[in-house]
């Protein structure tokens, strides 16, 4: 294909990033081997010194990881993307190769646990320190700047509470004050919003959930300017949290029906949304395509859709949730998201279990509260397997 020609994103989802090998292969080849071989000591030379591009070793580069990079940096609109061998690690790289100690971080408060495990105790003890702000309070963000804030992060929308961030007012409090904003893109994906777009300077994935989308494998990704993703692939080569070659063939495979499983879960999820509100037993809905949820406007101009996750409070604390929990028959009880298996969680006992009950409260994760992953089966299935558990 013409890179010059303006493809739609669900075409560049399935034929970007394909590089063919003297076989002319026509599905993605996957390069199972650890290092490459060399025509010479010339040439082997030339290749570490960098004059001459080529694979040398898989903890820099390979064929099948490069060929998900390329096509997620297409997807993104991003200049550079380096792949890891989960969301997490794409985090970890990111604060290592771009902060040192002295360094601050701002951080929606509204984020998945093991991020804010991550800053919150781990990077703290190697110098960085971060403090924790409202997700959708612009204003709190602002206040909480130093003068050796470098990085901005946020998750929108976020998880459980499906709480919406601003992304291009954070962009602007981030470089007023030299910082760069990062975004964890993982619940919405390229293919519902694009945050570099609006202005943010990386992008994280967690490839492991809508990038694959059929639960198999873990991966993660950073995206952005290639001057600021250069510092990362330094950390991941030096460090090794490189993605398998794979797990990056799997990511190709799950991308090329990204677009087709993005608009089906958005459409069962506010087909299941809709239904939740109109339920006795329900007392409140997170959606963010509901008009009913507070940033309704602003996701609305930033997302395409509401993506496929939705959050809701049932009427009787912990005993009514579990109740639901376990009067389901099909859907799984299970933390991981974006699988086409719709999954059910409760997060003040598992995902936010370890947090204490005040945390909870402040974050507005109540002993009621359920999370729906919503999968691709049946709308009416899902209703009712959830109906059992909330009949009076
Ligand atoms: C799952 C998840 C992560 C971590 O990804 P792993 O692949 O499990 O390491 C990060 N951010 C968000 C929003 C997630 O849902």
């Amino acid at each position: 294909m013409n890179e010059h020609d303006d493809y739609e994103l669900e075409t560049l989802a399935i034929r970007a990033g394909i590089e063919r090998s003297q076989f002319n292969e026509h599905s993605e080849a996957l390069y199972l081997t650890s290092s490459f071989i060399f025509g010479s000591a010339a040439d082997a030379a030339a290749t570490f010194s960098g004059q001459k591009p080529g694979n040398i070793y898989g903890r820099f580069t390979n064929p099948t990881v490069t060929a998900f990079q390329q096509r997620l940096a297409v997807l993104e609109g991003a200049e550079s993307c380096v792949a890891t061998s989960s969301g997490m690690s794409a985090i970890l790289a990111t604060v290592m190769g771009l902060l040192s100690a002295g360094d601050h971080i701002v951080s929606s408060q509204s984020l998945f646990g093991s991020t804010v495990q991550l800053f919150g105790n781990i990077m703290k003890r190697f110098g960085v320190e971060t403090t924790f702000v409202s997700q959708t309070d612009v204003a709190a963000w602002r206040a909480a700047l130093k003068p050796n804030t470098k990085l901005l992060f946020a998750e929108t929308p976020s998880n459980p509470l499906t709480e919406i961030c601003d992304i291009a007012a954070l962009a602007k409090i981030a470089h007023d004050a030299g910082a760069l904003l990062a975004v964890d893109n993982c619940f919405c994906t390229p293919i519902l919003q694009r945050p570099l777009d609006l202005g943010a300077d990386i992008v994280i994935h967690s490839a492991t959930k809508y990038l694959d989308g059929q639960g198999r494998v873990l991966g993660g990704a950073v995206l952005g300017r290639k001057e600021v993703i250069d510092p990362v692939y330094v950390f991941l080569r030096t460090a090794g949290p490189t993605m398998s070659a794979f797990n990056a063939w799997i990511f190709l495979k799950g991308i090329e029906t990204l677009k087709l499983r993005m608009e089906a879960h958005s459409r069962s999820a506010l087909e299941l949304a809709l239904w939740l509100e109109q339920q006795p037993q329900v007392e409140r809905v997170y959606y963010p395509g509901l008009p009913s949820h507070p940033q309704y406007t602003l996701a609305k101009h930033q997302q395409k859709t509401g993506g496929g996750i939705v959050a809701f409070d049932v009427k009787g604390g912990k005993d009514a949730a579990w109740r639901v929990v376990d009067s389901t028959q099909m859907i799984s009880i299970t933390a991981n998201l974006g699988d086409t298996k719709t999954t059910i969680t409760h997060p003040a006992t598992t995902t936010h279990g370890r947090i204490t009950p005040e945390q909870r409260a402040a974050a507005g994760i109540g002993d009621g509260l359920l999370r729906i992953a919503v999968g691709l089966e049946a709308v009416s299935d899902i209703q009712r397997d959830l109906a059992r558990g909330l009949k009076v």
